[in-house]
């Protein structure tokens, strides 16, 4: 059987618990890169009025609701 100390014990349980905060961390910045990379996709900039408007159809082409006007689905770079 291990001997482990009671200093090593909570050492080891600190360490998992830090472990497990950073993990989730991490997976909290994948997941809200990918909503913020799938929110930009789905923005079209008119070329005529200039606004911007959410385009949820898979096609590439979207009618801008203030002028009418057809656009192409554009790529906003990240800030
Ligand atoms: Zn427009």
């Amino acid at each position: 059987m291990i001997k482990v100390s009671l200093s090593d014990l909570i050492l080891i349980g600190m360490a998992g618990g830090v472990t497990l905060v950073c993990a989730l961390w991490l997976l909290a910045v994948i997941r809200d890169r990918r909503l913020n990379r799938r929110i930009r996709s789905n923005i079209v900039f008119c070329r005529i009025c200039g606004s911007a408007y959410h385009n949820e159809n898979p096609s590439d082409i979207s009618v801008c609701p203030v002028c009418q006007t057809p656009n192409e689905r554009n790529t906003m770079s990240a800030i």
